[in-house]
């Protein structure tokens, strides 16, 4: 973490000094977004890094979640954490999956037998493991965030959307109206430039623009409780998969803490308009089911902390957003859904949570760019695009996994052929198999073999590296900040220590010379827009820093303060070398081009500056004092 680059200031340096930026009439803000659910508050998060961005977040209830709902917390949401801030403090609270088990009916038909127990996520899947913690404590850190930010934001409670109206308002053309729940009767109305409806399964965004949930018409009721129980089941403390005989199945979470588990108990299908709460399901239902699950072993319930009959079916929704297929192009969305609001999925695969904080985290540093003036306003086109395309996948995959744990294995191998896609999905599951199609965000596969381990279009997957100025062993995928900057990282040739001349120190006089000058505002630092990084073979205790070209030691802040930060080497004493561990073609070296939401856009030759280029001026406007 970097800071005191304008001047030394005490205190917690996490706490962002707040300069809220007011250009806007009262009544009117860029963006509303509504609902503080997972989806809401990672956009809120997201914009609230901008002290030039006003947004307003509404929710309905009175305050803050106190307890419920969501608790699994995929790896690439952790990755994501990172980004943000705050996974040291979800790491240390969570409980850390490791390890799966199955349990069936035994031999003789009358009790429990563990099938298998395997490894949770697949060696390299990640950096980060995938836990399980309280999506109200995920919403604590989101809370701290945004309001620690430059922006210093936190939401409206009691506020619940009642209309949203396109007008002819060229500079904030959405009109939201909400009912104040604390002040019966008078109705708050504010104008948007944008609005994002974050606001759920039953969101009244998705209905303002005629979009339906579209998917299976029966939806699955599953009982949910958090308990403080004691019990002789050995595998409390795993994350457990049980079938049994002919009482239905069950799935445990150990929950953080070391105490509390979750169980997942399926119950009936719901038909037509058949809601949860027809079927009248109580605690204590729940508790004599995940009994009848669990015979011969024990279960005796002390406390429970929480419970829900939860219906879910897995839908999704034909755009999330307000621009109709035949306008595409044409018109610019100005009205979002995101999260619960345009795909549900079952809890079984863990992704309803992990999904809506992917899709805001998409969204949300291209709203930024957009409103900032850096980029062309069709850049927001690809957010639905990009995130309906995933969320159909996943439902597929929710289905087959909801089918599968639901099914009573006839046999050896139907049980065995679960426990197989359960491993194979894994993939799904930590999040990391999003892979983006070709479009103006993302390349070809043209210059792949030059980087075999960053999958364009796919995630940045992180390694180990050596900082070279200050030889801090360090996941280089954690200086990939939500801080809405694109990241060109340099990987270089073998023979190549930033000497003059050399195809790093070429690459960043281009650099500084042309591509970053042309988006970069003449006032702001060289690293604003563009945070230019480069990787090194060499050891680096065989490094000068001194050879380094000046892009690699930038000069920043009112001071021109040296940024040490931008240079690495492999980290050859606890390895694996990130050249070897990423496939990096050590001859030619290779340019990776990463998205703010630490997409891989593209891999190019060092040299492909032509390419370069027209990459970024496919959607990026240049500045108005701006170079060549
Ligand atoms: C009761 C319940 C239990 C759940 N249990 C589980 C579980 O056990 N396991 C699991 O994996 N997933 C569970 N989920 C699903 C999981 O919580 C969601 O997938 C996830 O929270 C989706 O995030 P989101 O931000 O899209 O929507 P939500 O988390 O649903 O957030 C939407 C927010 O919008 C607010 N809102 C809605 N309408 C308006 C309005 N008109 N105006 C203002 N605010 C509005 C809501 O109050 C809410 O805070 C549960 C969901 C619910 C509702």
């Amino acid at each position: 973490m970097q800071y005191h680059l304008n001047g030394f200031r005490s205190g917690d340096p996490s706490v962002s000094t707040t300069c809220d930026v007011n250009d806007h009439p009262a009544d009117a803000v860029d963006v509303v977004i509504v609902g503080c659910g997972p989806a809401g508050l990672t956009l809120a998060a997201q914009l609230a890094v901008f002290p030039d961005i006003s947004t307003m977040i509404a929710e309905r209830k009175p305050g803050p979640l106190e307890v419920g709902q969501a608790d699994g917390i995929a790896c690439r949401s952790v990755e994501m954490f990172e980004a943000f801030g705050f996974a040291e403090k979800v790491l240390k609270e969570s409980y850390w999956v490791n390890e799966v088990v199955f349990w069936r009916p035994d031999a003789f038909g009358a009790g429990l037998a563990r099938a298998d127990r395997i490894q949770d996520v697949e060696d390299d899947l990640s950096e980060m493991p995938h836990v399980i913690l309280n999506q109200a404590r995920v919403h604590d850190f989101y809370l701290e965030q945004m309001r620690n930010g430059p922006r210093g934001l936190i939401p409206d409670y009691n506020r619940q959307l009642k209309s949203l109206h396109r007008t002819d308002d060229p500079y904030y053309p959405i009109t939201a109206c909400f009912d104040c729940l604390d002040k019966p009767g008078e109705p708050q109305t504010v104008r948007a430039k944008y609005v994002v409806g974050c606001d759920g399964a039953r969101s009244a965004v998705r209905k303002s623009m005629g979009h339906q949930l579209k998917g299976e018409a029966a939806r699955q009721l599953w009982g949910v409780m958090d308990v403080l129980a004691v019990t002789d089941f050995p595998d409390i403390r795993l994350k457990a998969a049980i079938q049994s005989a002919d009482n239905g199945s069950i799935l445990i979470i150990p929950r953080e803490g070391g105490y509390m588990v979750r169980m997942y108990i399926e119950l009936d299908e719901l038909h037509g308009e058949e809601r949860a709460t027809d079927r009248n399901v109580t605690g204590e239902m729940l508790i004599e089911k995940a009994q009848a699950i669990l015979a011969p072993y024990t279960l005796d319930v002390k406390e429970v902390a929480w419970w829900s009959a939860y219906e879910i079916g897995q839908r999704v929704c034909d755009a999330f957003d307000d621009v109709p297929a035949t306008e595409r192009g044409k018109t610019q969305p100005r009205i979002f859904i995101a999260g619960d609001a345009c795909h549900t999925h079952s809890p079984k695969a863990g992704q309803g949570m992990n999904v809506s904080m992917a899709d805001t985290f998409n969204l949300g540093w291209k709203l930024a760019a957009v409103l900032r003036g850096q980029a062309k306003p069709h850049l927001l086109d690809t957010y639905s695009d990009e995130r309906r395309a995933k969320a159909k996948e996943l439902i597929d995959f929710d289905k087959d996994m909801a089918r599968l744990f639901s099914a009573k294995p006839k046999d050896e191998t139907e049980a065995a052929q679960f426990q197989r896609y359960f491993k194979k999905h894994g993939r799904y599951t930590a999040g990391v198999e999003t892979r983006y199609n070709p479009s103006v965000l993302t390349t070809t596969r043209r210059y792949q073999s030059l980087a075999e381990g960053y999958e364009t279009g796919m995630r940045f997957h992180s390694s180990s590296v050596v900082r070279l100025a200050d030889g801090k062993p360090m996941q280089l995928g954690h200086v990939l900040k939500a801080d809405g900057r694109w990241r060109l990282i340099a990987f270089a040739p073998s023979d190549d220590l930033g000497a003059e001349g050399g195809a790093i120190d070429q690459l960043c006089a281009h650099l500084a010379g042309k591509l970053l000058p042309r988006f970069t505002p003449e006032n702001a630092d060289i690293d604003a827009v563009f945070d230019v990084r480069a990787v090194f073979q060499a050891a680096h205790q065989d490094m000068d820093l001194n050879t380094l070209p000046d892009l690699l030691l930038p000069r920043k802040g009112r001071y021109s303060l040296i940024d040490y930060e931008k240079a690495f080497c492999p980290d050859l004493k606890n390895g694996p070398d990130i050249f070897d561990h990423r496939g990096i073609d050590r001859a030619q070296g290779a340019l990776l081009i990463v998205r703010p939401d630490q997409f891989v856009s593209g891999v190019l030759p060092l040299t492909a500056l032509q390419e370069l280029a027209a990459f970024f001026d496919g959607f990026m406007l240049p500045v108005q004092n701006g170079g060549a």
